[in-house]
């Protein structure tokens, strides 16, 4: 495996294996890395003559200083968990690769409310900083496709639309999300919860799927109030449970409103931030 932290010489590299017929997928990663990121290594590889992974924890996404100070880092398990799964190419750049002016950020993206709803709305500003390294990372890398896990899927329909209004030319590839086997997403953040929280955070799927089911015969207000009432247990707090358009993000007051309706939510158990989502209705796009 090819290690970079230097820009130019990742470039200077991707260069020389770059041909006509030679597709490159790209993971960008924020490293701590378990089975979820290693799904989307493995798909790159079955999808693409070269894998290249990032690993750089991105201050611009961080909405809280904390958060970023607390955010877990395992670089050297990393590298080996990615040399395990025959990733060919590793960029974990410094700060200043990525943000050479310090964090300064170059443009102001306008994602039409995509970005306002959900983790927006808990987390002013972190797609700005999402977009702006995506952006950065791809017209360093400049992939064919861009790997990115459901398991953020606004993230994933940000970028995607971000994608658009750049017009950059790679084709965003969304991969299904990873679960622990009590149903809880895999996160690097998870780390950081107790066993026992561990276990109680397997409510989060329940919940998502018990959602699914009441779906059939009740209305998505009916849905939402009842998925509160199930997540408000003690050492749970739940931030938002919405039920939304796939393409919008906006909640859906009628099922047949959209073509595609996702459950997404948020909950802190202690002081971790979890996230998680369930396709109700439809087809993915
Ligand atoms: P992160 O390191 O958290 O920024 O995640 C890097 C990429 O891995 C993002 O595209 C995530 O959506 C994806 N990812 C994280 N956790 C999972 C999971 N449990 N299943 C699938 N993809 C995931």
């Amino acid at each position: 495996m090819y290690l970079f932290k230097r820009t130019d010489e990742l470039q200077t590299y991707l260069d020389s294996v770059r041909s006509g017929n030679r597709s490159f997928g790209f993971v960008p990663t924020m490293g701590a890395l378990h089975e979820g990121h290693l799904a989307l290594v493995r798909r790159a590889k079955m999808e693409n003559q070269v894998t290249i992974s990032s690993i750089f924890v991105n201050p611009t996404q961080f909405d809280e200083a904390a958060d970023l100070e607390k955010y877990p880092r395992t670089p050297a398990k990393d590298v080996e968990m990615l040399y395990r799964v025959g990733n060919e190419v590793l960029f974990m750049p410094e700060v200043k690769e990525i943000y050479p002016e310090g964090e300064k950020m170059d443009a102001t993206f306008d994602f039409g409310g995509l970005d306002h709803t959900m983790e927006g709305r808990f987390r002013p500003g972190h797609f700005q900083g999402v977009a702006e390294v995506v952006s950065r990372l791809l017209r360093i890398v400049r992939p064919h496709r861009l790997y990115l896990g459901q398991k953020d899927f606004q993230q994933y329909v940000i970028v995607r639309e971000m994608v658009r209004q750049l017009k950059l030319e790679v084709e965003v590839v969304r991969c299904p999300i990873v679960r622990e086997k009590n149903g809880l997403a895999m996160s690097s953040r998870n780390v950081r919860l107790t066993p026992a929280e561990r276990e109680r955070a397997g409510l989060l799927y329940r919940t998502l799927q018990e959602a699914r089911a009441l779906s059939v015969d009740h209305s998505p207000g009916e849905v939402k109030t009842r998925a509160l009432q199930t997540l408000r247990q003690p050492g749970i707090e739940p931030e938002y449970f919405e039920i939304v358009d796939a393409r919008t993000l906006q909640p859906v007051s009628r099922f047949d409103q959209a073509e595609t309706v996702v459950a997404c939510t948020a909950v802190r158990v202690g002081d971790v931030r979890l996230i998680d989502n369930l396709l109700l209705r439809g087809e993915w796009t």
